[in-house]
This record gives structure tokens, C-alpha cells and sequence, in this order.
């Protein structure tokens, strides 16, 4: 293990959506990159946001993407003690003060200020005084410097310089005795001896203020790298405008996990012109040097050609297993693994998601099937009426219903008695067994779609190919 120590740390107030995921996933990479640790913190001091039913949505859809984490999680609302702590020793040290001013005072001053364009900071009417009765309602605000400046030695963005008189006077501790983001952060950052703050760069402007309270607690500063944002396609930032964003939407909708991450990865990251990164690979790559510079942009399509390579390579075995639940949710009997391994090998070229799949695969499911109206066109012409009328004929009488039969059937109708390519007859048997044009072996697909349907289903045809003759 390396000094090395990440970390992540979601508000659980909603799902985990895809910027969240993605600092996750530099955190986790990063970390494990240089054998170092992976904490995972829950930042639900904001008790009226917090859930408890976001936190097991977050920690889930960490587990499924695969970033499990080495330690926590930690709750910022067990640690209260720890931060109250360092709020009296500030105190005590003269770095922070009470305030009494009632809320509505400093709401007209700030008000005040922006009217007549100046920053709108607490004015720091308390910051002197030694009279402020703690019995009473009172908040306690950091003692920031008011002149020089704060410098943020960004990994990514170079050194961010802000005038610490543009800098407020923070309330590290509010009435109701809760304290304040920017303040826990900073103390539960260095308690847990995080070497590296990766995240979104929404998150730079709250740096000099943390950089100050670290100083002011004597604890040494992290390294901090500030990551840019991720945009929607019309180039502004990604958020629920664009449709879903959250991991588990992604998972409903049947992407990969691996697909996920390989897109997550490469959204602000990149190593020449590689798309395609096992996890093991980008543990092995990943590191700051190769985070851009510019936000960048969601690309579903991408995301949609990554989760159709993950679904070609996928092992038969483990398909079968992720595309039961997708069939299941349609409601169809997915007892029959060897069904499935069959419909797996025969759809998986064509699949960007597994919900695709299930819908390709609903012709062996249900009785009802639609047929496609342009496979009916192009394929079930009155010109293979006659052929139809026989292919039900000796389908009727064949004794065994396996893929062996039903051939020799096959064969003697089209080859022997109608002299046809084996083509030319098999294609309108598939449109008339499964709608599509697409399917198994045609043998196979008889026998995957039964004996009863298939009769059915040839019987509709052969009326629509003589509708066709009549019209
Ligand atoms: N809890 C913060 C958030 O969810 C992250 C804070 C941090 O990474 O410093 O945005």
C-alpha cells in the first residue's frame, strides 16, 4: 500500500448520476493506479435532503459499477462530536467567533451591498466583539484573513489565486448547532488522511475557503485536482434536462457495467487514441496526467457503440444471466437456459442494450407476434403462397418437432417438389415463424418457438402472402 489515500464523498439527497460516478471513478482509479486507498464518505450533515433510501441507491450503484471501496462508509452525521470539537478549538485560538446578528440584519446588509455593487460579505459586525452571550442563539463564523491572497495549487488547473478579500467570513457552525458543508469537509479531509480531493471543478470556489480552514487547523493541505464538468450535447452542463443521467437508469436501460465505466472513464480522460479499456487497463493507465483541460461532452451514441462491443464480447454464460431479469420485467418464462444461450448468440451482434435484446426476443415468448410490415413486403409475396400452403403441410405431419425433421420437411417441399433455392423459401419462413428478418437457424427457430405457434404463425402468413395474390 501507498500513501496514496482517495476519496469519494456524495450528498445522498438522489441517485448517483454520471458526474458522480465519474469522480468515483477517477477517486477509485487513482488510488488503485498507485496501490493506494479508496475511502468512501456520506455527506448527509443536510438532514432535511439526506435519505437514507439515496444512500443505498449510491452504495449500489457503486457495487454494480464495480468501485468498491476499502473503507467506510463513513456518515458525517456519526462524526458531530469530532467537528464540534474543532469548532470550540477555533474558538479557543481566537480563528473563529460568535455572531448574534439576527439573520434578517445581514440579509439587508447583504441586500444593501449588492444594490450598490459591492461583494455581498458579512460586514463583520461581530468579529471583534467578546460580549456574545452563548446561551443565545448565535451562529460561529471562521476568522478568515482579510487581506493577501488564497492560493489553490491545482493539479489539473495550475495555481487558482483569489483575493481573500473576496472571501466571507464562513459560518463553520449554524444556529441549531449543525455545522456547515465547507467546514466538515475540511476536517473530516484531514482526519482521514486523503492525500488527493479529485472532483468537479464546481467545487473549485469553495477551495480557498477550505485552504484557509485547514491552515487556520494546522493541518497539512491534500493535493486537489479539479476536473471539468461534464456537458449535455447542446454544450451546457449535464443535468436532468438531458434525460436520464443516473447510473441506475443506465442499468434499467440495459448498458453493461463494464460499458458504463469504459464511457465514464473517457469522458475528461484519455490515453492516445484508445476507446476501449477493460477496468484492469485503466487501473494499470489511469492517472492526472491524462485529465483534459476542457469540459467535456455526453455522447449517448458513443456510450450505445460501447455497451454493443461489451455485449459482443460478453461470455454466454454471463448474457444469459444479464438479459433473464430483461425478459423477466416483460414477463416472459426464461426457464429454458438453453433457449436463451440460443437467442443470446443469435441477437448479440445486433443489440445495443439488453432491453433491445428482450425486445428481439419477444417472438419466442409470446403467442401474438406483429409482423414487421416491411418483412412482409419484401418477403411474403403471392409468388410463395404455394410454397407456404406445402411447408404447412409437412410441418403438420412431421412425428418429431427437432431441428432434424422439420429440414427433412423443409427439404422436400422447396428443394424437391418446388425446385427453390433453400433461401428463397427459408427467409419467408423466418418472417412468417418470428415477424423479423432476423432470427437462429430456421430449424432452430422452429423448434424455439414450438410446434403450435409455429403452425399458427405460418398459417397468418400463407393468408397474408394470398391477401397479396387476391389484391
Ligand atoms: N458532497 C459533495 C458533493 O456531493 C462533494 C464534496 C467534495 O467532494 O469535496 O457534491
Amino acid at each position: 500500500m501507498s500513501g496514496v489515500r482517495t476519496r469519494f464523498a456524495p450528498s445522498p439527497t438522489g441517485h448517483l448520476h454520471v458526474g458522480g460516478a465519474r469522480t468515483a471513478l477517477f477517486n477509485f482509479l487513482y488510488a488503485r493506479h498507485h496501490g493506494g486507498t479508496f475511502v468512501l464518505r456520506i455527506e448527509d450533515t443536510d438532514r432535511e435532503r439526506s435519505t437514507d433510501e439515496s444512500t443505498r441507491a449510491i452504495l449500489e450503484s457503486m457495487r454494480w459499477l464495480g468501485l468498491d471501496w476499502d473503507e467506510g462508509p463513513y456518515f458525517q452525521s456519526q462524526r458531530t462530536g469530532l467537528y464540534l470539537e474543532h469548532v470550540e478549538r477555533l474558538l479557543k485560538e481566537g480563528k473563529a467567533y460568535r455572531c448574534d446578528c439576527p439573520p434578517e440584519v445581514v440579509e439587508a446588509k447583504r441586500q444593501k451591498a449588492l444594490i450598490e455593487g459591492r461583494k455581498p460579505k458579512y460586514d463583520g459586525t461581530c468579529r471583534a466583539r467578546t460580549d456574545v452571550d452563548p446561551s443565545k442563539p448565535h451562529v460561529v463564523r471562521f476568522k478568515a484573513p482579510q487581506t493577501g491572497t488564497t492560493v489553490v495549487p491545482d493539479l489539473l488547473k495550475g495555481e487558482v489565486v483569489y483575493d481573500n478579500e473576496e472571501l466571507d467570513d464562513l459560518v463553520i457552525l449554524r444556529t441549531d448547532g449543525s455545522p456547515t458543508y465547507n467546514f466538515v469537509v475540511v476536517v473530516d479531509d484531514a482526519l482521514m488522511g486523503i492525500t488527493h480531493v479529485i472532483r468537479g471543478d464546481d467545487h473549485l470556489n469553495n477551495t480557498p475557503r477550505q485552504i484557509q480552514l485547514y491552515q487556520a487547523l494546522g493541518y497539512p493541505l491534500p493535493r486537489f485536482a479539479h476536473v471539468p464538468m461534464i456537458l449535455g450535447p447542446d454544450k451546457k452542463r449535464l443535468s436532468k434536462r438531458h434525460g436520464a443521467t443516473s447510473v441506475e437508469a443506465y442499468r434499467d436501460a440495459g448498458f453493461l457495467p463494464e460499458a458504463l465505466v469504459n464511457f465514464l472513464a473517457r469522458l475528461g480522460w484519455s490515453h492516445g487514441d484508445q476507446e476501449i479499456f477493460s477496468l484492469q487497463e485503466l487501473i494499470d493507465l489511469f492517472d492526472l496526467d491524462g485529465v483534459g483541460r476542457s469540459a467535456s461532452v455526453f455522447n449517448e451514441d458513443k456510450l450505445l457503440w460501447l455497451n454493443a462491443h461489451y455485449i459482443k464480447e460478453c461470455p454466454q454464460d454471463r448474457l444469459v444471466d444479464l438479459v433473464r431479469p430483461f425478459l423477466e420485467r416483460k414477463g416472459y418464462d426464461t426457464a429454458d437456459r438453453g433457449k436463451l444461450a440460443v437467442l443470446v448468440e443469435a441477437f448479440r451482434p445486433r443489440c445495443k442494450t439488453l432491453a433491445e435484446f428482450a425486445e428481439k426476443a419477444t417472438p419466442y415468448f409470446v403467442r401474438e407476434i406483429e409482423v414487421d410490415p416491411a418483412a412482409a413486403k419484401k418477403h411474403l409475396k403471392a409468388a410463395i403462397a404455394p410454397v407456404l400452403a406445402d411447408l404447412l403441410e409437412a410441418f403438420r405431419a412431421v412425428e418429431r418437432w427437432d431441428v432434424a425433421s422439420l429440414e427433412r420437411a423443409f427439404l422436400d417441399v422447396v428443394e424437391g417438389k418446388h425446385a427453390l433455392k433453400i433461401g428463397k423459401a427459408a427467409q419467408p419462413l423466418r418472417v412468417a415463424v418470428t415477424g423479423t428478418t432476423v432470427s437462429p437457424g430456421i430449424f432452430e427457430t422452429l423448434v424455439l418457438v414450438g410446434r403450435e405457434w409455429a403452425l399458427e404463425r405460418i398459417e397468418r402468413a400463407l393468408e397474408m402472402a394470398r391477401a397479396r395474390a387476391a389484391g
